[in-house]
């Protein structure tokens, strides 16, 4: 089916990033947090990253104010009613999505695609708070999502072919390349090989055998990598690895999956990383 207008639910990080590819991409968006001065940081935020696009040359002042007047912010999840497809970006609480999904299944066209950027959970629980599993399906984007060219789309146990192709043209119409991950498997393919680095690092420091800069000044010129695990967890947010761990570890039915101590305590003490300020390498 046509896609013209996106529904996004969450206006964080990754609600932000996507809208923007999608405005900077022609489309419409409509964006629902639960609190209106969310969206209007999320505008904000967008409107600054275009802001450089035009110093680069890469867009005219016009195009931006253009791709600016394409977004439509709100509080109401009922806004999303005409959109043609959903990408739900909300935090990292699988209960949640499924509360969410149950209302937007309700409230949208029961033809469309509804996405979750989830980056880990199960697409197959979440397509099954919906009447539409086949219509449910993962899109899972990179921080940040303007720039990060790769997207994740994930088959649920009962995601339809037709769901996977109208996601994976709809990545590509964002320029971004689109790899599909066939099962329904905790943190996909990139996430799944990450997190059980995160928490090797984790425990690397909480047995003393090196310093957050060490560990991370090791892994960059050690293999190459352009973060390393520390500042990726400060940048990524270290709730969001925390949340994933657990999920890893209750999945697989194997606690070496789970957040070290040093993780749950720096969630504990609201150390989330770049997003609230502290982290690995702030305070
Ligand atoms: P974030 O905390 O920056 O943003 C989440 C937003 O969701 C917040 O603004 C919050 O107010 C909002 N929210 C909470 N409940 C809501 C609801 N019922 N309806 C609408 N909005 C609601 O988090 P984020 O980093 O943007 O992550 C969002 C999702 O994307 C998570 O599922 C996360 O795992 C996934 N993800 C994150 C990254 C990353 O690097 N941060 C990368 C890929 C995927």
């Amino acid at each position: 089916m046509d896609v013209h207008k996106i529904g996004i639910v969450g206006a964080g990080a990754m609600g932000t990033g996507i809208a923007n590819v999608a405005v900077m991409n022609g489309y419409e968006v409509v964006l629902r947090d639960i609190d209106i001065s969310y969206v209007e940081k999320s505008r904000q935020n967008m409107a600054k990253f275009m802001a450089r696009s035009v110093e680069k040359g890469k867009m005219s002042e016009e195009q931006r104010q253009a791709a600016l007047n394409r977004i439509k912010g709100t509080t109401a999840l009922e806004d999303l009613a005409d959109v043609d497809f959903v990408i739900e970006a909300a935090i990292e609480d699988l209960n949640l999505k499924k509360e969410i999904f149950k209302s937007l299944d309700s409230i949208c066209r029961p033809e469309i695609v509804l996405a979750t950027n989830t980056s880990s959970m199960s697409i197959t629980a979440i397509g099954a708070s919906t009447t539409r599993p086949d219509k449910v399906c993962g899109m899972h984007f990179f921080n940040p999502a303007q720039i990060m060219r790769l997207v994740e789309v994930i088959r649920g146990l009962q995601s339809s072919d037709e769901t996977i192709a109208t996601a994976r043209a709809l990545a590509e119409s964002f320029g971004k390349k689109a790899i599909e991950v066939k099962k329904d498997s905790p943190g996909f393919v990139v996430n799944r090989i990450l997190l059980p680095q995160f928490v090797e690092a984790a425990r690397l420091l909480q047995e003393g055998v090196a310093s957050v800069e060490d560990i991370d000044t090791a892994v960059k010129l050690g293999l190459n990598y352009p973060m390393g695990p520390f500042e990726l967890m400060d940048y990524t947010g270290v709730d969001i690895a925390y949340f994933v761990m657990e999920y890893f570890a209750e999945e697989f039915n194997n606690g070496n999956y789970g957040a070290p101590q040093v993780i749950k305590q720096m969630v504990r003490a609201g150390r989330l990383g770049k997003k609230t300020g502290g982290g690995f390498y702030e305070g």
